[in-house]
């Protein structure tokens, strides 16, 4: 057995098997490379999940993880930490809204935008507790809780694991008639994906974002983006939203804010709504930890000094037009933005195969929903390093 064999076997053997990784092991990593035990690299084009978009171990964060570790790591909430305030200030500043709520997983972070939306809905809107409902978009990907599971149409994500949480309502993606439709004087929030990522990287079509906005605000509902995996530059702008301007209520904020290193979830929201938050009602040990402040402002730091939103909206072009110039019966179509992109084969075409062999040219990517490959590279990447990973897909592509 090789070492990575070894690895594997162990790891299967006394981990939970609710994952179906690739078979491949990554024992380093730096920038946009990653290098199993035996010494192969790989390009890393799938990112964590886009929470490394500014590349493995990216020295400035590395850095601020080390300064940090060697001051204080955790102080709880039940005292202040003196690097707290500077975070919130520098994310508030970063996203335009006027307060944040600190916490560690995305899962986290939508959870509080549910708590948020249902306590406005009652102290704000004036719904009786216990019949607020919120309006989630079918084939959505917000995380693992039972609430949200509860919101998932996915089988696999919510198989035998009822009861589930009530005051939720379903409408397909992308289609603002049934918003409007689906409302009612309980609806306190409308909680959705502005590309819907783990569905394969579905992108609405233009003037969506806009309409939604119009909707909730006519209707007295917050208007909740998840930009987990679409924020912090991975779609072309700082978020997915900006595509059109748009201002949610409130962005539930994840992933890449911890930079690849650490886990740090966030929920913005202006003051009118966050100050329904008061002592006691909601709270988590590690938000807001001193370790997880110093990785996320060096991880705000970087996606601003390395211009990282306009490097992914100029790469992820070059991608889509060389992607499609490749030639494959089996391609349906090249979708995203920015360097958030996906290649859809033709129904019933199992990626898992093509994911294998792609790893055997020396790039990662993992397929979704089957016959979906997702292709999202740390935006650091450099255009001849994109032309090269571009080149070990299409010989790949050529092959099948
Ligand atoms: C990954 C993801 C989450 C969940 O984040 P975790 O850190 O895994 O809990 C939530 N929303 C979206 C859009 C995501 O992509």
């Amino acid at each position: 057995m090789t070492k990575s064999e070894q690895i594997i076997a162990k790891t299967e053997k006394f981990g939970a098997h609710n994952y179906h990784p690739l078979p491949v092991v990554i024992a380093k990593a730096e920038g946009i490379m990653v290098e199993d035990p035996e010494g192969n690299i790989y390009y890393d084009f799938l990112s964590a999940y886009s929470a490394v978009n500014q590349g493995h171990r990216h020295p400035k964060i590395i850095k601020a993880l080390k300064d940090q570790a060697d001051r204080v790591t955790l102080t709880s909430r039940a005292f202040h930490n003196d690097i707290l305030g500077d975070f919130l200030e520098q994310l508030c500043n970063y996203t335009g809204y006027e307060m944040a709520l600190p916490m560690n997983t995305g899962a986290e972070a939508v959870e509080t935008a549910m708590k948020l939306a249902r306590r406005w809905g009652v102290e704000v809107k004036g719904v009786e507790n216990g019949k607020q409902e919120i309006i989630f978009a079918k084939e959505n990907f917000h995380g693992r809780t039972i609430a949200i599971v509860s919101a998932s149409n996915d089988p696999e994500a919510r198989i035998n694991y009822g009861p589930y949480t009530e005051g939720i309502k379903l409408i397909p993606y992308n289609d603002t008639k049934a918003l409007e439709e689906t409302i009612t004087e309980n609806t306190v929030a409308f909680m959705f994906e502005p590309i819907q990522g783990e569905a394969g990287v579905n992108v609405p079509d233009a003037g969506y974002l806009k309409t939604v906005r119009e909707i909730c605000t006519k209707n007295n509902i917050m208007m909740i983006a998840d930009e987990v995996q679409t924020g912090f530059c991975r779609t072309g702008k700082k978020f997915a939203v900006n595509h059109e301007n748009v201002k949610p209520d409130a962005m539930t904020l994840g992933k890449a804010l911890g930079g690849g290193v650490f886990p740090v979830s966030a929920v913005v929201a202006d003051k009118k709504f966050m100050e329904l938050f008061t002592p006691g009602t909601h709270g988590s040990t590690f938000g807001g930890n001193p370790l997880a402040c110093a990785v996320a402002m060096a991880s705000l730091d970087v996606l601003d000094n390395e211009n990282l939103a306009d490097r992914s909206e100029k790469l992820g072009e070059i991608f889509r037009d060389e992607v499609r110039k490749i030639k494959c019966d089996k391609v349906v179509k090249v979708r995203g933005k920015g360097l958030l992109n996906a290649v859809l084969f033709e129904e019933g075409f199992e990626a898992w195969n093509t994911c294998l062999a792609l790893k055997e040219a020396g790039l990662l990517a993992k397929q979704t929903h089957g016959n979906i490959i997702r292709f999202a590279p740390p935006l650091t990447i450099k255009e001849d390093e994109l032309m090269k990973a571009i080149a070990i897909i299409k010989e790949v592509f050529e092959k099948i």
